[in-house]
């Protein structure tokens, strides 16, 4: 069996999806997921589908759609449809040469992977050497204006039977959210996310944080503030998870090198593909480091790709990727993805991701399509 395919056509679909309710985080506000859905089919008519999906705006890094969109337009598609034979496990080296964004990258790759995994009518996760086991999802609730509104959501959430909550922090919304959530859930897992919303000035916040017995603290610094987080993690019992700055393997270096985090969340859309995220999951354990998958929010097609990653056995922490139904009111995969009532996530059995995604839904959602042909 060959180990690559020929891409004979790509569609980019942009697509918005509305979200149940707004997303608050220490960064701003969104309330629609706006992503490029990327159609990919073979010479022997073989369709793979990625997804592209970086926040609007400064959400969480530079890149944004429009950016990710001209990236795969004008460099990334090209050099995929001019690249032949394609192998999905060496493409990321293709795909390092090109000027782009790593969620336009991850996007493309994907489409890639799972066309591979198609024709070879295999699951992703058995491609990519990865044995079979439920998910454990963990919820990720935003910042409300109240104290009541937040201890509501999580209340919610655990009885849906999430593993975990993680709560989003600020400066101002801090101690006293997790203090209050702590006296609600005293055995609850529990950990913060900042949003790189912090600097080393704010020692005495974590050190109050410190006291509550979360799992970890995540992202509490600037993204290249690795040498004070360094400084800060060496304060601290609880143990700090990389995300912003754990963009790369040379920025993962410096993490190392600098003992900025115990933990990295990996984030297939923020290191710009499945290999490149494999390699980074052997780069942390080597270190020593505890790993675990986190999302963007993504659509069903990224999520569903994320899940075949997350059931790596390297992976210690449930995972982000939550019920499509905690974040969107319509998914455009089916099934969607659902949680169990322990707070496991199954994923389907068959070729791919064993996710279909929904063409009409896809159609619906769409504001812009670009073609390209061999
Ligand atoms: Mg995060």
């Amino acid at each position: 069996m060959s180990e690559s395919i020929a891409v004979r056509s790509v569609v980019l679909h942009r697509v918005r999806v509305p979200f149940v309710e707004p997303f608050r985080i220490s960064n701003g506000v969104v309330a629609e997921k706006d992503a490029i859905l990327i159609e990919l089919a073979t010479e022997e008519g073989i369709v793979g589908w990625g997804e592209a999906s970086p926040m609007s705006g400064s959400f969480y890094s530079s890149a944004t759609p429009d950016s990710s969109w001209t990236a795969l337009s004008e460099r990334l598609v090209p050099a995929l449809l001019s690249a032949g034979q394609v192998n999905p496990a060496t493409f990321f080296e293709v795909l390092r040469e090109q000027s782009a964004d790593q969620f336009a990258k991850a996007g493309l790759e994907g489409a890639v992977w799972d066309a591979y995994a198609n024709t070879r009518r295999l699951p992703l996760g058995e491609l990519l050497g990865i044995e079979r086991r439920p998910v454990r999802s963990g919820v990720a609730i935003g910042i409300f204006e109240t104290i009541d509104e937040l201890i509501e959501r999580v209340r919610r959430y655990i009885s849906e039977g999430y593993q975990r909550v993680k709560i989003k922090i600020q400066p101002g919304w801090d101690v006293e959210p997790v203090t209050a959530v702590r006296a609600q859930f005293p055995q609850l897992p529990l950990m913060v996310d900042a949003n790189a919303a912090y600097t080393i000035n704010d020692l005495h916040i974590f050190r109050e944080l410190d006291r509550f017995d979360l799992l970890m603290i995540e992202q509490p610094l600037a993204a290249n503030a690795s040498e004070e987080a360094g400084e800060l993690q060496a304060h601290l019992t609880t143990p700090l998870c990389a995300d912003e700055s754990a963009e790369s393997l040379t920025a993962l270096d410096q993490l190392i090198k600098h003992r900025a985090a115990r933990i990295i969340n990996i984030k297939v859309q923020r290191v710009g593909g499945l290999n490149e995220a494999l390699l980074m999951v052997e780069a942390a354990c080597a270190a020593g480091l505890r790993c675990w998958v986190g999302t963007m929010p993504e659509l069903g097609i990224a999520s569903a790709q994320a899940l075949h990653l997350a059931m790596h056995s390297a992976f210690s922490f449930p995972t982000d990727i939550e019920a499509s139904s905690r974040w969107y009111v319509d998914d455009i995969v089916e099934p969607t993805i659902t949680i169990d009532r322990s707070g496991f996530i199954q994923v389907p059995d068959g070729a791919g991701t064993g996710f279909k995604v929904a063409r009409a839904k896809v159609e619906g959602y769409t504001t812009a399509v670009e073609r390209f042909r061999l």
